[in-house]
């Protein structure tokens, strides 16, 4: 009975992956870890998670900080453990994510004790340790045979009176590099017992901080003067001390922050079903890049009025025209013809002279998915400019059957209209604002903080979709990087300082924020 009774317990019980997330760059993530953090139904995550990898977790997970804020107090660890098993024990897929490697200080082994004695199934993702991949970073190998033949990660935590327990003699001896994480308030004392244990005062040391990230910064001295360096350049947590002669090597060998974009981070506002064709191209460049997917498209499913409209149409004789003005609205489209069952045949070869309009590259494109060429893209990306040249090219008497987003933009009718053109506007699919609260918090304090150097916006829709989203933030602080004039007419009604990409495309977009944002050029 009593065996019964825990297979059962068993059965409904959920597994915990304690899984590092890496020093920060989002790149840096396991694939193991990030394929956890799209399918984990509970995310337990630590402050040292950046931005751009919280961006990675779905709207649909749900999360739990446990990290502390400056001036908090730490969420004690046995509440951390206990979290993990109530969590678990509803049987729910947990993953508890920490920054770095989970085993490098990083207490993945107490959380582990409890789960194993409660017996919930677990696994350990290693991590990226920052001890290793921080002076990566800045250009300082732990190791190098001409310098050092071993590296030593050394906690600078002092205990609760105060003092540190390091046998700093046995470190000197070492002769390796020493690396000294948790070390920033006991800079000095770490410094003085090395030399007190007889280090010479020349010895190369560098202070790293915010390393892998776009706020990467690094002091290099000796450690006889890195504290007062260190001072003056007002570093700041996280950091680590770095001691040994690799550090010289620095100089010669930094690279992360002289990308064309290495020391930006942007924020990227994109509906969710489209590709981070962008984000990737920043990324390249150096960039770190949070992506909000501020708006998400909702078809609008059995839409009548589009199975009417298009009947009406296809009888009605003459020259018909049907316009698309996003990618999205062309997928749709075609999805409708499909649930509603209507044969392409009865609308492109029924009695009216079908042709079709594109309001850019990328709707024509997927115009092109579906057989179809476009008969008119207005070479400006623009609502307004569709309207104009479609009222000039369309025969007279013609009809303009508009199929698009339930609030798309006013300036496409009136020009038709004006022409005396009979104009229906069929909405396919409606745009629904959200955004992870978790980010959300996160992103206002690093607008606050001047942390992002630009936000880009693809659409007037984006605009209103990111600030809907957004709480009360100063929008003053926001530059804003957008795609065509309607866009930035959006972003500057709220104040936001604007930049226009020339074109209506990617290609635009990455050289404008090049141009703009480029530090070494
Ligand atoms: N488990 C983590 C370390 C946790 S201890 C790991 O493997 O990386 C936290 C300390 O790590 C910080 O006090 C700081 O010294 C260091 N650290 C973590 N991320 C860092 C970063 N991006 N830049 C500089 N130091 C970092």
């Amino acid at each position: 009975m009593g065996e019964m009774k825990n297979e059962k317990e068993y059965s409904v019980m959920g597994k915990v992956w304690v899984a590092g997330a890496g020093p920060g760059d989002a790149g840096l993530l396991t694939v193991r870890t990030a394929e956890l953090m799209r399918t984990a139904d509970v995310i337990v995550y630590d402050a040292l998670i950046s931005a751009e990898i919280l961006s990675h977790i779905p709207q649909t997970a749900e999360t739990i900080y446990v990290g502390k804020h400056s001036g908090n107090h730490p969420v004690p660890q046995d509440e951390i453990n206990r979290i993990l098993v109530r969590e678990a024990k509803k049987g729910k897929n947990v993953l508890r994510l920490k920054g770095g490697d989970p085993f490098v200080f990083g207490r993945g082994g107490e959380e582990l004790e409890l789960l194993a004695e409660e017996g919930i199934d677990f696994e350990v993702i290693p991590g990226v340790t920052s001890s290793v991949a921080v002076p990566a970073y800045a250009g300082i190998p732990v190791t190098h045979r001409d310098y050092t033949s071993s590296f030593h990660v050394i906690t600078g935590h002092a205990k609760k009176d105060g003092t540190l327990h390091i046998d700093f003699e046995s470190l000197v001896k070492l002769n390796g590099t020493l690396v000294f994480l948790m070390s920033l308030s006991s800079m000095g004392m770490i410094l003085k017992g090395l030399m007190d244990a007889g280090m010479d005062p020349e010895m190369p040391a560098a202070v790293l901080e915010n390393g892998t990230t776009a706020g990467q910064r690094r002091v290099v001295a000796t450690v006889s003067t890195l504290k007062e360096e260190s001072d003056r350049a007002g570093i700041g947590t996280p950091a680590m001390i770095v001691v040994g002669k690799v550090c010289t090597l620095a100089d010669k060998l930094h690279w992360a922050e002289d990308r064309p974009l290495g020391s930006r981070q942007f924020l990227l506002t994109r509906p969710r079903q489209n590709m981070s064709v962008l984000a990737d191209r920043l990324r390249r460049l150096g960039a770190q890049v949070i992506e909000m997917p501020a708006i998400r498209t909702e078809p609008i499913r059995s839409n009548e009025r589009l199975g009417t409209a298009l009947r009406e149409f296809a009888e009605a004789g003459g020259e018909g025209w049907l316009v698309f003005t996003s990618p999205i609205g062309v997928d749709v489209f075609w999805e409708q013809l499909q649930e509603q069952k209507i044969d392409v045949r009865n609308i492109f070869c029924g009695r009216t002279e079908v042709k079709t309009a594109a309001i850019g590259t990328a709707t024509a494109k997927a115009l092109l998915r579906y057989g179809i060429m476009a008969d008119l893209v207005p070479e400006v990306y623009s609502a307004g400019e569709l309207g104009t040249k479609l009222a000039r090219t369309a025969a007279e008497g013609a009809r303009i059957l508009i199929a698009r987003a339930e609030k798309g933009s006013e300036e496409l009718i009136p020009p038709l209209e004006e022409a005396g053109l009979a104009v229906e506007d069929i909405a396919l699919y409606r745009t629904v604002y959200e955004v992870n609260p978790v980010l959300r918090e996160e992103v206002e304090r690093m607008i606050d903080a001047g942390e992002i150097d630009a936000v880009t916006f693809t659409s007037a829709s984006t605009v209103h979709g990111f600030t809907e989203a957004m709480g009360e933030i100063d929008y003053g602080k926001i530059r804003a990087v957008c795609i065509g004039r309607q866009t930035a007419l959006a972003a500057e009604q709220f104040g936001m300082n604007v930049e226009i990409s020339e074109q209506a495309t990617m290609d635009s977009m990455v050289e404008k924020i090049l141009k703009t944002f480029c530090a070494n050029g």
